[in-house]
């Protein structure tokens, strides 16, 4: 069964106040509304959402975000939205935080319900430092 845009608000709110700030003043699920927005005329993304390849977008450091449910329904599960919820927030959160070993370490500890995260383990800073 697909997640309803209700989950999904349920849970942005769950994690946006685990994180302490604000809900988005923009919601979108769609990927027609959110190429309908001003801020997404000039989107880099606007290509790689043609192609469904984009689960969710975080625009104006939180204030406009997609949960896109545009997906194959074989591949939208309440696994893959929850993960991609907490990515979009992490973005909210920490707006400078690009990719990488610490988002994606970030993802895992909200994922587990531990916010703010622990410390990282120094041999995990260390291989990141080797990879970037
Ligand atoms: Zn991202």
């Amino acid at each position: 069964m697909i997640p309803t845009e209700a989950w999904i608000l349920e849970r942005l709110e769950y994690y946006h106040d685990m994180m302490e700030i604000s809900m988005p003043l923009s919601v979108f699920f769609h990927e027609k509304d959110w190429l309908g927005q001003s801020f997404a005329q000039t989107d880099t993304h606007r290509e790689k959402i043609a192609c469904g390849d984009i689960l969710g977008l975080n625009r104006m450091e939180g204030l406009a975000m997609l949960i896109n449910l545009d997906q194959p329904k074989e591949f939208i599960s309440k696994d893959v939205l929850e993960n991609t919820i907490i990515h979009e927030t992490i973005h909210s959160k920490y707006p400078d935080l690009g990719h990488g070993g610490t988002f994606n370490y970030y993802v895992r500890e909200v994922r587990a319900g531990i916010f703010p995260p622990r410390k990282r383990n120094i041999l995990v800073e260390f291989k990141d430092w080797l990879i970037a």
